[in-house]
């Protein structure tokens, strides 16, 4: 394995670059940058708010945020003025503000509700008594491809107040802290595996990652030794009926789970008699628990150096959330199977469904074969051309 504690050049000059470009900004140096990677989740989908396992890593694509605390006495002590590179037009920041006292959820829009809410939440559960600041923010997460730009904003936001502000907030922690900003500021009803993978993520490893207990474990994910790549296929499609379909399809587990009697679908062993539900419930059921089952197989196999034996697993994850979950799309089935038959050891979609990205394990002498074949399955389909990148393990949310 690296050093989990290496240094990327490219990022370090990243950084001084976003302190210089703050200077400018604001006229006064930051106090520091900070920088919290996206993720990927190679296994485990649909499993967290079942509170089972799931196996994502921390990528080498990260928001980056320079930070400046305002002194007591200072002008604009009760604001907090955010900027980011990120601008509708490609070009100039896309600026946001919001004033401290009394703030609460609603308050603020646009992207500014992603930081706000964690400055709410430190506040809210009387954390740290939050003063103004500033923020400029720089991400080379791609924005709404599935592999959580929002949540390395938010990352980057709570690591940078936690050094800051000296609170002393370990991992998990924080985690918990930005699930609830996430829920109950920004009012998105997601789980706690995103701010995990970037918060404990390593160089050359996955997160195994329990969602009950949270207790984790880095997996070895050493892909170039082996030879491969993980690639992702941002289908383009927007996760249109992503709302709707989220929410029947956790009624459906938490039906499951009590007409099965269990406090949650963590608790039924996967052997269990499912033909007490209904259908379509049997069928949910039965994927968070195959689901769970074959993250705990993939850690296996990567504890022995079976990298490529994980391949077959996240095409059987594939099938499950096609078949029996329902939360895939055309597209998605589209972009698994080229890339299944030019020479992936797997693939699946990744991420809720119902559009966004798929990740395909892929040997790296295949690579040109596999981005081909995406691309004419979906030029021979009339579509669009989907964005396909390799990303690579790499290390948790950290100062620069
Ligand atoms: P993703 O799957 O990328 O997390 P989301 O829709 O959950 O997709 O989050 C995307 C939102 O996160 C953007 O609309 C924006 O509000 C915020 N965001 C992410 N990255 C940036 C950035 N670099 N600058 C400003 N806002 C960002
Ligand atoms: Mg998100």
């Amino acid at each position: 394995m690296m050093d989990p504690q290496r240094t990327d050049p490219r990022e370090d000059a990243r950084a001084a670059d976003l302190a210089r470009r703050f200077t400018e900004v604001y006229g006064r140096a930051p106090d520091g940058v900070w920088r919290a990677p996206g993720r990927v989740n190679l296994l485990g989908e649909h499993t967290d708010y079942n509170d089972g396992f799931v196996l994502p890593f921390a990528l080498d694509r990260a928001a980056m945020v320079a930070v400046r605390l305002r002194r007591t006495g200072e002008p604009g002590q009760d604001t907090v003025e955010l900027a980011s590179t990120y601008a509708p037009d490609g070009k100039g920041l896309s600026c946001e503000r919001f004033s401290l006292p009394g703030l609460a959820a609603g308050d603020v829009g646009g992207w500014g509700a992603y930081p706000a809410g964690v400055v709410h939440v430190l506040d809210g559960t009387g954390e740290a008594a939050v003063p103004g600041f500033e923020m400029l923010l720089d991400s080379t997460v791609p924005v709404g491809a599935g592999l959580s730009s929002s949540h390395a904003v938010e990352v980057a936001t709570i690591v940078a107040l936690n050094d800051l502000l000296d609170l002393g907030l370990e991992p998990t922690a924080m985690a918990r802290l930005t699930q609830r900003a996430e829920n109950e500021f920004v009012g998105a009803p997601t789980g706690i595996m995103d701010q995990s993978a970037s918060l404990m993520g390593r160089a050359d490893g996955a997160l195994f990652l329990d969602c009950r207990t949270l207790e984790s474990r880095v997996v070895p994910l050493p892909l170039a030794e082996h030879g491969l790549i993980v690639l992702v296929i941002d289908t383009k499609v927007s996760h249109s009926h992503a709302d709707g379909g989220y929410a029947a399809r956790r009624a459906s587990c938490e039906r499951g789970a009590s007409a099965l009697g269990a406090v949650s679908l963590r608790d039924v062993p996967s052997g269990a008699d499912l033909t007490v539900l209904d259908e379509e419930t049997g069928r949910r059921v039965r994927h968070v628990l195959t689901e769970n089952a074959r993250v705990l197989e993939a850690v296996e196999r990567l504890g022995s150096g079976d990298l490529h034996g994980v391949g077959e697993l996240l095409s059987a994850s594939h099938a499950s959330l096609r078949d029996d979950y329902e939360v895939s799309c055309p597209e998605l089935d589209l972009a698994v199977e080229a890339a299944m038959g030019a020479g992936a050891l797997g693939a699946r979609m990744t991420g809720g469904g119902f559009g966004g990205a798929a990740i395909a394990l892929v040997p790296t002498a295949e690579e040109g074969r596999v981005r081909d074949a995406v691309q004419r399955g979906f030029a021979d389909s009339g579509l669009w051309a989907p964005e396909i990148f390799s990303v690579l393990p790499s290390t948790g949310a950290r100062r620069m």
